[in-house]
């Protein structure tokens, strides 16, 4: 019998969106001056392994699909798939077609759909940035949001649609704009998502699936961009000086804006346990605070 072959459903076309992980980030270090203890370390150990690790077995999720050639779901598909999403984790998911233009150049993704996952980042840990414990909570919520996208794409592969995981440490789409798309939450003037619900205090993961989905219920969230406009705390607050005041294109030409100048913030999540305190500063984000 012939094998049959993995076909793309997308190869990214977008010369301006190249995909870059940082690789200083891959040697990333607790800042020994802040004392910690054995069980902390031994914590924040587990959970960058665990990002790392996870990072490359979501780039092997696309192998399985091979026969994978269903569309059309049973009634109640999408309510027991939010359901068990919910259970393992998820704080906040939703649905739209993948954008061609967000694929970053040269990658081949799998499946026309993005299901939007996302996973709060807890206060109580991200009120102490620049810490450790900010550091681990970030790590945190990669390991724990990037295993559980792979174990719900497996589900849906198993179900006999074609899907591909897409870790939150980085994967084949520029997440925010799809993450706008799907309704779930807003670009800030950090260039970060932020959602009513935790501010930009989530990270999010993609599983991109060829399977027909729902159309998620539109969210009003003008309020949220009248009080980012007037606000500007993340500009004045940035801790490495990298927002910049106005967003500008990647690369000329791209279409693709960015409101952050990358290295400034790589190096100051490197001298400052991943930094983040942007996390903290919005005020969208704050528990309870109503804007
Ligand atoms: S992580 Fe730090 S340097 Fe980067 S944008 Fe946030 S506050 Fe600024
Ligand atoms: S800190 Fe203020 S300006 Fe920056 S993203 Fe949050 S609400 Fe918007």
């Amino acid at each position: 019998m012939n094998e049959k072959q993995l076909i793309p459903t997308y190869i990214g076309k977008n010369k301006g969106l190249k995909f870059i992980v940082p690789e200083e980030l891959f040697s990333l270090n607790l800042d020994q001056e802040q004392k910690i203890d054995r069980e902390t370390a031994r914590k924040f150990s587990r959970y960058l392994k665990g990002t790392f690790k996870g990072f490359q077995l979501a780039r092997k999720t696309k192998y399985g699909n091979e026969y994978n050639s269903k569309i059309d779901v049973p009634e109640g598909f999408w309510e027991s798939f939010q359901e068990k999403a919910r259970s393992m984790g998820v704080d906040l998911i939703s649905f739209t077609p993948v954008e061609e233009d967000f694929i970053f150049h040269n990658l081949k993704v799998f499946g026309r759909n993005a299901i939007i996952l996302g996973m709060e980042m807890k206060w109580n840990e991200i009120k102490k940035a620049p810490s450790i414990e900010t550091e681990i909570e970030c790590f945190r919520v990669y390991q724990e949001l990037g295993d559980l996208t792979i174990e719900l794409t497996e589900f849906l592969k198993d179900k006999g649609y074609k899907s591909e995981a897409h870790h939150p440490f980085g994967g084949k789409l520029l997440i925010p704009p799809l993450v706008v798309s799907s309704g779930l939450g807003i670009i800030g003037r950090m260039g970060m998502v932020i959602t009513p619900e935790f501010g930009p205090r989530q990270r999010w993961s993609l599983i991109t699936t060829d399977a027909r989905l729902p159309n998620p219920a539109p969210k009003d969230l003008k309020g949220m961009e009248e009080y980012c406009l007037t606000c500007g705390s993340c500009i004045k607050n940035c801790k490495g000086g990298a927002i910049l005041e106005e967003p500008i294109e990647r690369i000329k030409g791209s279409g693709i804006k960015t409101r952050i100048d990358r290295s400034k913030c790589i190096k100051s999540i490197l001298n400052y346990n991943y930094c983040s305190v942007c996390l903290k500063i919005c005020p969208q984000g704050h528990p309870k605070k109503k804007v």
